[in-house]
């Protein structure tokens, strides 16, 4: 109500990309259009932010909401007003917090040069220009991507290049990376240290501090990172590391290839060795999650054989007890006790088998009726279709006309009908047992999954469960479907107490049993 008897008072933000910066195009004209457009409005600007796209889109996110939050929380702003939709947002997810300013915090999203009405034409309208400048960012992505892909498979290298080379001129006037003398000369060192194969990363580190070679004057000493990837660079051989596939580079190699491959064996000999060795652990990355504070249940090889969990954030506030080791027996022995609750007692598994074969049974005959009846009309579609053919070309001219466009009506009954039976026949293959398998399977699981392997035994838990909890040693978790089913459909019984009536099964189960059938 205040609001309309005072002007609105907008933020004027301007984003403009880098190239277009160094191209003259200055935050000033975009701001200078925003001001204009609301003095021609009477709205006044309160204040212009400006930003520049960067080459990381984080950070350019990182700007983008905290312009938004400053506009939420300033109760002195009303508004803001951008040059246009897509200089505000090359994505949905920043179109969709500014649709929240509007819908939620009452602010005002206007675009100085382009006007869209305050209803639903001109939210689908933002909307719509929101997606084209989301196609546009792709299409750009996939251009300059094509166009790195053509440079590099000639050779250039269109990107800043690594350690040890500097961007220079090739023979035919083209960018081209060239070795920076002194760095260039580190590198053939550091290569040249680590061939010799009396140096592990960390001991490299301290003979090159040692022999004063930086890494830069303010970052002295190498990381163990930079080393490794440096090491790694197929650049120094005069190759291009691209998507995954290597090509030949026109810049000049600063080391050869014998020291290189040298120096490749030396590294994956420190792999090899056991301490370097990637541990699997059954349960572990992220299979089971922490029940209190919901990070991932780690693990660790105790005495070289004994595998233990444990909540990877042991100081987080939300855990009553700091959580403790617990032993993969503990959990596996849980896991199993789970996989034995989807055993169904023998008589109810009987009559479940028994129940699926009627209902299979009635519905191979359903199909069989069906195919029947669609394999009579696809006959006498067949016969009146020849029969106007014939007709077709015993008369002339616009009979003949009439004729053939029944006969092409009949053609595409004939298509649908034909397409229908291939479809029951399909159906009728892929749906016979599926149901009757995953209850067989279900009963044998439980003792079957203790000589599983490790993956195998992943694949079972990532399969059967849903939202695997440990919450101090007790494992939690609910079931997936089609096995929710199965342990609903004999707890429930169990659980009413009913035990002696539990010898017919029938009424509580057949809904389960049809959802099982159903079930992917
Ligand atoms: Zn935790």
């Amino acid at each position: 109500m205040k609001r309309k008897n005072r002007l609105l008072r907008l933020l004027s933000v301007c984003r403009v990309s880098s190239r277009e910066q160094s191209e003259g195009y200055s935050l000033g004209a975009h701001d200078q259009a925003n001001r204009e457009w609301a003095e021609r409005k009477g709205y006044e600007i309160v204040e212009t932010v400006r930003y520049v796209e960067t080459a990381s889109k984080q950070k350019e996110r990182q700007r983008f909401r905290q312009i938004v939050n400053r506009i939420c929380s300033d109760p002195i702003i009303d508004g803001v007003v951008f040059h246009k939709v897509d200089r505000a947002c090359r994505n949905l997810t920043d179109l969709a917090m500014l649709e929240r300013l509007e819908t939620q915090k009452d602010k005002k999203v206007f675009f100085a040069s382009q006007e869209f009405p305050q209803n639903a034409a001109g939210r689908l309208g933002i909307g719509v220009m929101g997606v084209v400048a989301r196609w546009y960012t792709d299409n750009l992505k996939e251009e300059i991507n094509k166009g790195f892909r053509s440079k590099i498979e000639a050779g250039e290298y269109p990107h800043t290049p690594p350690y040890g080379y500097c961007m220079g001129q090739g023979s035919n006037g083209s960018k081209l990376p060239v070795p920076d003398a002194p760095k260039a000369e580190a590198v053939r060192t550091i290569f040249k240290l680590m061939s010799s194969g009396k140096h592990t990363i960390d001991t490299l580190r301290d003979e090159l501090f040692q022999r004063n070679m930086y890494f830069s004057l303010r970052t002295q000493r190498w990381t163990r990172s930079h080393l490794a990837k440096l090491l790694r660079h197929p650049f120094y051989i005069g190759k291009i590391l691209w998507h995954g596939q290597i090509y030949e580079g026109k810049h000049e190699a600063l080391v050869d290839e014998q020291t290189w491959e040298r120096v490749q064996q030396v590294l994956d000999g420190r792999n090899r060795c056991s301490h370097y060795k990637r541990m699997h652990f059954t349960y572990g990355h992220g299979l089971i999650k922490c029940a209190h504070c919901g990070y991932n249940i780690t693990a660790e090889l105790h005495k070289q054989r004994y595998t233990y969990y444990r909540c990877a954030q042991i100081n987080h506030y939300e855990h009553p007890v700091r959580p403790s080791w617990v032993p993969e027996s503990v959990i596996e022995s849980q896991v199993t006790d789970m996989l034995d609750r989807l055993i169904l007692p023998n008589e109810i598994y009987d009559w479940a088998l028994a129940y699926l074969k009627t209902i299979l049974e009635k519905d191979v005959d359903d199909a069989e009726q069906e195919l029947r009846n669609l394999k009579k009309r696809a006959t006498d579609a067949q016969a009146t279709l020849d029969t106007l053919l014939l007709k077709a070309a015993q008369t002339k001219d616009n009979l003949a006309e009439e004729f053939l466009r029944l006969a092409r009506q009949k053609q595409r009954e004939l298509a649908l009908l034909q397409q229908r039976r291939t479809q029951i026949a399909a159906g009728r293959q892929e749906n016979n047992s599926d149901a009757a398998k995953i209850l067989e399977l279900a009963q044998r699981l439980s003792q079957q999954y203790v000589v599983f392997s490790p993956t195998q035994k992943r694949q079972v838990v990532d399969s059967v469960f849903l939202n695997l909890r440990l919450d101090t040693v007790n494992l939690c978790g609910e079931y997936r479907l089609p096995f929710s089913i199965l342990v609903e459909s004999h707890s429930r019984p169990l659980k009413s107490g009913r035990q002696d009536l539990n010898l017919r099964p029938l009424a509580p189960h057949a809904s389960a049993l049809a959802k099982l059938r159903h079930a992917p």
